[in-house]
């Protein structure tokens, strides 16, 4: 399946949530689902009841539209979950969490996580002072994230930074604004990240 180019809004409307696709305005009274917009497409305006498999496909648009990801990848995050220790569904949350360019977002670098998966791409960024440019790169406890000092990577993530501040960092980063960067103090815990997705629903989904 091929990148989607559509209008960001309209996936926000079709899953009804906010998925945080466009930036600044996904915080203001404009948003479309803050409006209560309906279900996008000509036979639009009621939402169809789901029943269980429909319920548990939503919840998987859900959580893979809001980290941008196709499918095939986000089906090897979960494969990868499945395989760990642990509660899968909270697993594969911490692994998307902790994926750099998520990161990113969350220190307020870039307004969306697409716009991050960019800064990330084209350079900008540093791990543990070494240049990393693989959006997926998996993030550990205790790694350093930093703009590289440079005056165009600091320009663009100064303009995001403020706001980021004013909303409130997650507890599990240490930011330091004036250095750009930051430390990843733990991997999040379940209560930690923000998602408001059923990620039982999405086990069960793939466990078929
Ligand atoms: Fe559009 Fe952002 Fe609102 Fe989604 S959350 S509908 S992308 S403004």
């Amino acid at each position: 399946m091929g990148r989607y180019i559509g209008p960001a809004c309209k996936r926000c409307r079709r899953v009804g949530i906010k998925l945080f696709l466009k930036g600044d305005r996904c915080y203001m009274a404009k948003c479309p689902i803050e409006q209560g917009h309906p279900v996008p497409g000509m036979h639009g305006g009621r939402r169809p009841r789901l029943k269980d498999y429909g319920l548990q496909l939503q919840e998987k648009q859900r959580l893979r539209l809001m980290y941008g990801m196709q499918e095939g990848q986000f089906r090897l995050f979960f494969q990868r979950a499945l395989r760990a220790r642990g509660v899968t569904g909270e697993i594969l949350l911490q692994a998307l969490e902790m994926r750099l360019d998520n990161i990113v977002y969350r220190m307020g670098l870039a307004p969306s996580r697409r716009a991050a998966r960019q800064f990330v791409r084209h350079g900008h960024v540093r791990v543990n002072d070494i240049k990393v440019n693989i959006p997926s790169y998996k993030v550990k406890a205790g790694d350093v994230i930093q703009v590289r000092d440079a005056k165009r990577s600091r320009e663009y993530a100064k303009a995001h930074l403020d706001a980021a501040e004013s909303r409130g960092w997650p507890s599990w980063l240490n930011v330091d604004k004036s250095a750009f960067k930051a430390e990843v103090l733990h991997v999040p815990s379940r209560e930690e990240i923000a998602p408001v997705v059923n990620e039982q629903l999405i086990v069960e989904l793939y466990s078929k």
